[in-house]
C-alpha cells in the first residue's frame, strides 16, 4: 500500500465518520421534536377531555335577565338575619378619668322592716344609684309605698323571681308566669316596666339566657351577707358586719357588681361602712345600666363591667 492509497483511505473514513455523526446528530434532533410534539398532544387531549366532561360552556345570559323587576330602593331597611347577632356599637364611657365605679345590688327584697328605703336613701345621700331585684309576691301594702319612693330616688328595680323558688327555671312555663307577674308588680307600684333579671341563686343555664328577652345580671363580688345575718351576741353581730364590710372592701374594684341582700339589718350595717370607705377612695355608685351603658342586652348575662 503506497502512501497515496493510505491518504486515500484515511479520507474515506473520515467521511464516513462525519456522516455517521450528523447521522446521529439529525436523529437526537428527530426524537426531540418528537418528544415536543408527545407533550403538546398530551396536553391538547387532557383539555379536549375535560371540556368534554364539562360539556359546552354555558351562552352569556342576556344581562337584562339579572335586572330585578322592582329597582332597588336604598331607602328601604334591609331586614336583618334572625341568626345574625345583634350589632352595637359601644358608646364612649362618660367616666372621668379617675372615677371608680362600683354597681350595688339589692336582692330578695322588699323589705318588711324598711330597709328598702334606708339603703335608697344611702345611696341617694352619695348621689349614687343601685339595683333591686325583687319578689314580687313579697310586696304588700306595708313597703310598697318605700319601693316607689326608691324608685323615685333613680333606684333600679329589677326581676328577682315572683316566689323565689330555686327550681322554677326547670319550667319553663313557670319561669314566664313570674317574670311576668313580677313586672306587672313593679310597673303598678312605680309605673316603669323592669328592664332587668336575676336568676335566684344565679341559678340559669346558658340556654336560658340566649332565650330570654331579659339581660341577665349576675355580679362579681359576693358580700355573703346570707351567711353572716344571725346574731346572738353585740359582739357576734360586730364580726358578721366586718366579715361583710371585708368581702366588699377586698373584692370590689372598678367595675364590679355587687351582690347584697336589702332584707338583713347587717347587710345594711355594713353597707354603711363600706360605702363611705369606697366614697373616700374616689368610687361613685352607679346601677347596672348606667355601669353596663349601650352593652346592656336581651340573651346575655354580666357579672361586672370588666367581664361583660
Ligand atoms: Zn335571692
Amino acid at each position: 500500500m503506497d502512501e497515496q492509497e493510505r491518504r486515500r483511505r484515511a479520507e474515506r473514513l473520515k467521511a464516513a465518520r462525519k456522516r455517521r455523526r450528523r447521522k446521529v446528530m439529525v436523529n437526537r434532533v428527530l426524537a426531540g421534536l418528537f418528544l415536543v410534539a408527545l407533550i403538546f398532544a398530551i396536553i391538547a387531549g387532557i383539555v379536549l377531555l375535560n371540556d368534554y366532561i364539562k360539556g359546552p360552556e354555558p351562552a352569556t345570559p342576556d344581562p337584562t335577565w339579572n335586572t330585578p323587576a322592582v329597582a332597588y330602593n336604598p331607602t328601604s331597611t334591609p331586614t336583618p338575619s334572625p341568626t345574625e347577632a345583634p350589632t352595637f356599637t359601644p358608646t364612649p364611657s362618660p367616666v372621668p378619668e379617675g372615677v371608680k365605679r362600683v354597681a350595688f345590688t339589692f336582692d330578695d327584697g322588699p323589705d318588711y322592716n324598711g330597709l328598702t328605703l334606708k339603703f335608697a336613701e344611702k345611696l341617694a345621700s352619695y348621689g349614687g344609684k343601685g339595683t333591686w331585684f325583687i319578689i314580687g309576691n313579697r310586696v304588700n301594702d306595708e313597703n310598697r309605698g318605700d319601693l316607689k319612693k326608691a324608685a323615685e330616688l333613680g333606684m333600679e328595680i329589677g326581676i328577682h323571681a315572683w316566689t323565689h323558688d330555686y327550681y322554677f327555671d326547670r319550667n319553663p312555663d313557670l319561669l314566664a308566669d313570674e317574670l311576668q307577674k313580677t313586672s306587672d308588680i313593679i310597673y303598678e307600684v312605680t309605673g316603669k316596666r323592669p328592664t332587668l333579671f336575676r336568676p335566684p341563686g344565679g341559678n340559669f343555664t346558658d340556654k336560658q339566657v340566649t332565650e330570654i328577652s331579659y339581660p341577665v345580671i349576675l355580679w362579681s363580688v359576693d358580700t355573703e351577707d346570707w351567711k353572716n345575718k344571725g346574731n346572738k351576741t353585740e359582739e357576734e353581730r360586730s364580726d358578721n358586719v366586718q366579715r361583710i364590710v371585708d368581702n366588699i372592701m377586698r373584692n370590689t374594684r372598678d367595675g364590679s357588681i355587687v351582690l347584697m341582700h336589702e332584707i338583713y339589718n347587717n347587710s345594711y350595717d355594713a353597707f354603711c361602712i363600706a360605702i363611705d370607705q369606697l366614697a373616700k377612695e374616689g368610687y361613685i355608685f352607679v346601677s347596672v345600666p348606667e355601669l353596663i351603658g349601650d352593652e346592656l342586652l336581651p340573651g346575655h348575662k354580666y357579672t361586672s363591667w370588666y367581664y361583660r
